[in-house]
């Protein structure tokens, strides 16, 4: 298989991204989502077998790399791992009171 192919299973908002020439089939995937990662069928990939964070929290232990999600954000999950990390969160009072924010916080009522 080409070593660039790159293959796209979408869910709504949500798609798993697979680069089979990176994939050394360690099938942890499959070890820990065995109701998602069905290898001998087409598609091999169906997300509506578990959630979104489910998902993400098994993807991100791929050893390979070979799996990875995009949100309808278009942010990869090396982007959104990135940006988290880069954050640098900081809120400034400006002059009359207005806020400015930077980086990613959490706002809670
Ligand atoms: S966990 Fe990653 S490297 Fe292992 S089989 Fe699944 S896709 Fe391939």
């Amino acid at each position: 298989m080409d070593e660039n192919t790159v293959r796209r299973y979408p869910k709504v908002n949500f798609t798993v991204v697979w680069k089979p020439g990176k994939c050394i089939h360690a099938a942890e995937c499959i070890k820990a989502l065995p109701a998602v990662y069905h290898p001998k069928d087409k598609p091999w990939i169906t997300l509506e077998n578990a959630s979104v964070d489910a998902l993400k929290a098994q993807i991100s232990k791929c050893p390979s790399g070979a799996l990875s999600w995009e949100e309808k954000t278009n942010a990869t999950h090396e982007e959104e791992k990135e940006e988290v990390a880069n954050s640098g969160a900081s809120v400034h009072v400006l002059p009359n009171g207005p806020l400015m924010v930077k980086g990613i916080i959490r706002l809670r009522a």
